[in-house]
């Protein structure tokens, strides 16, 4: 992570050091073990990508409403996943990294300084307006934005090091394990509500290897053209 990490606006009140910390030591007692990651979540100033109605909430391990019926994941799950993408990327090198579901754009703060390029793909044009520019107003340089299906990946961008999507389909989008670099990894939600695992699927020479992390629970994933891992 670069010394002068755009994400780094530190508040006062509900919002201070103080209380981001709790929810860094929270996490770390969870099983979030990476360093670089509880360091993302110190960093990122989730209460500036929820409404100001819900900031004094927003350094609890809970997902929140950010309208259209659409959440901000809950920290743990956003470090969980951030920490399977590291573990899981080749030699822990990010060069291009696809995100599906930028929501309000918080799982896209905490990832943008840890790759070179960070691609992020929404289908709600509310959302995807509103999370352009509150990152672009925070400062991060390394993001492009757009506005569609992430289920089809992004073509023109493909192939990527790792791919993190943030709503679960029923099963894997086909597009997105195509678009794949060799060594690279999937992580991705996917079954029906009440039934969702978290897997990494990752592309080696022999094929597709599949793990599952955990047991988990996302808003559904739109749209799609899919496939059994
Ligand atoms: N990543 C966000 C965060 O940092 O908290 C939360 C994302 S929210 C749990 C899931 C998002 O996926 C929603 O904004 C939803 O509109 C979006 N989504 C669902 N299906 C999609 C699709 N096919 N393509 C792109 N975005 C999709």
């Amino acid at each position: 992570m670069s010394a002068t990490d755009p994400g780094d606006h530190r508040g006062i009140g509900m919002t201070s050091a103080r209380t981001r910390e709790r929810l860094v030591r929270r996490l770390a007692a969870g099983g979030i073990h990476d360093a670089t990651v509880l360091e993302r979540i110190r960093m990122v100033p989730r209460h500036l990508f929820i409404d100001e109605a819900l900031a004094s909430r927003a350094y609890e391990d809970s997902a929140l409403p950010i309208g259209q019926g659409q959440t901000i994941s809950q920290p743990y799950i956003v470090a969980l996943m951030t920490q399977a993408l590291l573990e899981g990327a080749d030699a822990g090198r990010l060069e291009k990294v696809l995100e599906v579901g930028t929501g309000c754009g918080y799982q896209t703060a905490v990832l943008a300084p840890l790759a070179r390029q960070l691609f992020t793909i929404e289908r709600i044009a509310s959302l995807q307006r509103a999370a352009r520019e509150r990152l672009t107003s925070l400062g991060f340089g390394n993001i492009r934005f757009r506005h569609g299906d992430g289920c089809e990946g992004w073509p023109g961008q493909a192939p990527f090091s790792a791919i993190l999507v943030a709503a679960a389909p029923a099963e894997v989008p086909r597009a997105l394990l195509e678009q794949l670099a060799p060594g690279g990894c999937l992580i991705i939600p996917v079954g029906p509500p009440g039934q969702q695992e978290l897997l990494r699927l990752t592309r080696t020479a022999e094929g597709i290897k599949r793990e599952c992390l955990e047991r988990v629970s996302f808003v559904p994933l739109l749209g799609a053209r899919t496939e059994k891992p």
